[in-house]
């Protein structure tokens, strides 16, 4: 969402056309210390600080102090078990007091044999062990006689307790300083927890007190603490509960998260009804006449959308309409059916695909349908040649083409249009929330529509969206055969090279997928290759690749000859996955099915399954499975409803990995866990809301300190729309 109000200064043009002075809209003063950068802060070296940029900056920006307290603790280490050396528990951290009685140091100087120390209370004594010790330092810690406290974990070695290498050894004054519970936090190579402690309580020291944002009986009532008070419970645990999602401070942090986002949204929204819409009103006739060449009917829910969408288009205000179906549910042509009542109206639409297989995929199923309708179609990539591209370019400025095909290319400032009325956005996962936006700036007011063919979860549709509107297509179109999934472990990889051999003789068509390795390109392409080489010497000239780093018109080439069942079995690596139809398609291998997400591997499975042949996918995963990949597998062969498996996603993996990449566009939420946090999602969006409707311009008390939240979490543009008015 971030990036969607960071939009207004992107390099696409600004979207809501907000070019005003900056210096009008500072953030308050107030933040000024947690936006200082981390390296300003006392213990924070050039070094470290270079390390805290990796791990906590936003992008190209240096870190803040503000990134580091909202860096929270993962876990915690828990040192308030205190017993007796004699009732001590094993392997679990505990601290122990102690007498030293005897240093063992290894048989001169330089031996290489470790460092012992005996020590004991009371009821027993034990070894503290120390390999490659400085022996300085041993002796100054651990004088003999004096007492001390270590904490470590205990193990029995040879019949006799030791602690090796305590994490901590302390005297009295130590003790008085040590966290009864230690938050532990995510860590870069090269940084150590000290470095974030030291960090976090340097950075909580300077932060000001904050006028409190939230309804004060709201916050009562749910018993949470203040802001700046919630921030030190959790990086000053008492209790490893205290960092649970679910306790009070966590709780309290992810409302004010939900609510910064859910506000901005709301009055991103606003300011777009605001702008207006432009009615674009038509009979249906081309879309009429497009039903009418095709050899099959609209589905209810493909109808249902439709009508959704001209009902949208007709209104003064400007749509913002999310379309969600599962793979193979039609959307396409509910696109076309939009942007035909647009062109009926005399108007253009844009139709914008994440990649170029899938532009020139559409261009080409589009193609008839408008001929039919006598719609004049373009396609517009970043592969076109020059004289080609200018043709395109002019005859979209003269009004000559009514619907433009195209991929990011269509993003472009060269890219005018004489009259666009509607952007279409196609599988959206694949571009940032502020490029789907971009498109509604090539004209007055477009109307936007956005198909997405992951399904959703409810809770993540209002983060990404606020209250957009959505059309659900859950109906698939009618002759679907379901499709045979099946978990096979690779070590029978002969047993599936076999059945694919009789499939092939009966003409099937077969996608071989080969996962994400270790997210290295290079190493996933040597895996590809690898497999299709294999697969030649069965099959030879049957088999194709096709992998991220071919050329386009190699693509191109790999991509037809598959479709045109030139070839028949075709590997591929991921990166080519989204969307591509090939209705001949029966059978898909999967290898290393236990790497993907659910979502993944459900949008996957979705490429075959579209013709009336029976289909399956095989699900090929290396032993042993992790609790989390068998149960993936497992929901993998008990449905084939999007939406359900969209749901146990993120209840299996959490928000982060539902839609893919960073490159999703994801919120990106710091400190709300959408897994455990969705109930105060939904309490935000009322809030925002509440506010809204009663102090549009957050002017009173509570308002004022509303616009300070949102600069605390970065939604600067929305706070600027406010001084705006
Ligand atoms: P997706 O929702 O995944 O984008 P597509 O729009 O690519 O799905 O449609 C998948 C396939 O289903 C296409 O081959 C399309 O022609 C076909 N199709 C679309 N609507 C219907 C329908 N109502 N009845 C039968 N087939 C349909
Ligand atoms: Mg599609």
């Amino acid at each position: 969402m971030a990036k969607l109000l960071r939009f207004g200064h992107s390099a696409h043009g600004t979207w809501l056309n907000l070019r005003r002075p900056l210096s009008q809209f500072m953030r308050p003063a107030l933040l000024n210390p947690l936006f200082a950068p981390l390296r300003a802060l006392p213990g924070v070296g050039p070094k470290t600080g270079k390390l805290f940029d990796r791990l906590l900056a936003q992008g190209p920006e240096e870190a803040r102090v503000r990134d580091a307290l909202f860096h929270l603790p993962h876990s915690t280490i828990d040192r308030r078990s205190r017993p007796k050396i004699a009732e001590a528990e094993r392997d679990i951290i505990v601290t122990l007091e102690v007498v030293v009685t005897e240093h063992r140091p290894p048989p001169g100087r330089n031996a290489r044999g470790p460092y012992r120390v005996l020590v004991e209370d009371e009821t027993g004594d034990m070894l503290l062990v120390f390999f490659k010790a400085n022996h300085d330092w041993i002796e100054r810690m651990l004088p003999l006689g004096a007492k001390r406290w270590v904490s470590g974990r205990l193990e029995l070695w040879e019949g006799h307790l030791q602690m090796v290498h305590p994490d901590r050894v302390l005297d009295e004054e130590g003790l008085k300083k040590l966290p009864p519970v230690e938050p532990v936090y995510g860590l870069t190579e090269g940084l150590y927890q000290r470095n974030v402690q030291k960090a976090v309580d340097a950075g909580m020291e300077r932060t000001p007190a904050l006028p409190d944002w939230l309804d004060p009986a709201y916050a009562r009532a749910r018993k949470w603490p203040g802001f700046l008070e919630a921030l030190r419970a959790i990086h000053h645990p008492q209790k490893p509960e205290d960092i649970d999602p679910r306790a009070p401070a966590r709780q309290r942090l992810a409302f004010d998260e939900l609510l910064a986002n859910q506000l901005a949204l709301v009055m991103v929204r606003a300011r777009m009804k605001k702008l207006g819409g432009r009615a674009t009103i038509s009979q249906g006739l081309l879309a009429q006449k497009i039903a009418d060449a095709l050899p099959f009917t609209l589905t209810g829910a493909q109808s249902g959308a439709i009508h959704d969408i001209v009902q949208d288009l007709a209104s003064e205000e400007r749509m913002l309409r999310l379309v969600q179906g599962d793979v193979g549910s039609g959307k396409t042509l509910v696109a076309l059916m939009a942007m035909a009542h647009v062109v009926e109206a005399g108007r253009q639409a844009a139709m914008m695909a994440p990649t170029e297989i899938l532009a020139r995929q559409h261009y080409e199923r589009l193609g008839p349908l408008c001929d039919a309708a006598g719609i004049r179609l373009g396609l517009l990539t970043g592969r076109d040649k020059v004289g080609e591209r200018n043709r395109t370019l002019a005859a979209l400025i003269a009004g000559e083409i009514d619907i433009v095909v195209g991929t990011h290319a269509l993003f472009q400032e060269s890219v005018a249009f004489r009259d666009l009325a509607l952007a279409v956005v196609d599988e959206q996962h694949r571009f940032g929330v502020h490029q789907r936006l971009a498109l509604g700036d090539k004209g007055e007011a477009v109307d936007i529509l956005v198909m997405t063919a992951t399904p959703i979860p409810r809770t993540l549709v209002l983060t990404y969206f606020g209250d957009m509107d959505v059309s659900v297509l859950r109906e698939k179109p009618a002759g679907r055969a379901p499709i045979d999934t099946r978990a096979i472990p690779i070590e029978r990889l002969e047993d599936v090279v076999r059945g694919l051999s009789r499939a092939l003789a009966s003409g099937a068509r077969i996608y071989w997928v080969c996962p994400l390795v270790e997210e290295n390109e290079d190493l996933d392409l040597a895996a590809a290759g690898e497999r299709f080489e294999l697969l030649q010497q069965f099959f030879g000239d049957r088999v194709g690749l096709v992998h991220g780093q071919m050329k386009g018109r190699e693509k191109d080439a790999a991509m037809e000859a598959f479709q045109r069942g030139e070839t028949q079995i075709l590997v591929a690596t991921t990166v080519i996955e989204v969307g591509v139809d090939v209705p001949e398609a029966s059978i898909m291998v999967i290898e290393h099915a236990e790497r993907f997400g659910l979502a993944q591997l459900h949008q996957l499975r979705g490429r075959v399954g579209r013709g009336s042949a029976k289909s399956s996918c095989l699900l090929l995963y290396k032993s042993p499975l992790g609790e989390v990949a068998r149960a993936r597998l497992e929901i993998m062969r008990e449905t084939e409803d999007g939406f359900r498996i969209a749901e146990e996603d993120l209840r299996l993996r959490g928000e982060g990995e539902v839609l893919g990449s960073k490159q999703s566009g994801a919120p990106g939420f710091k400190l709300a866990q959408l897994e455990f946090h969705a109930e105060l999602l939904a309490a935000a969006r009322d809030d925002a809301q509440l506010i809204f409707g009663r102090d549009p311009e957050l002017q009173s008390e509570r308002g004022q300190a509303l616009r300070t939240l949102l600069y605390l979490f970065g939604r600067d543009e929305a706070a600027k729309l406010l001084q705006a008015g």
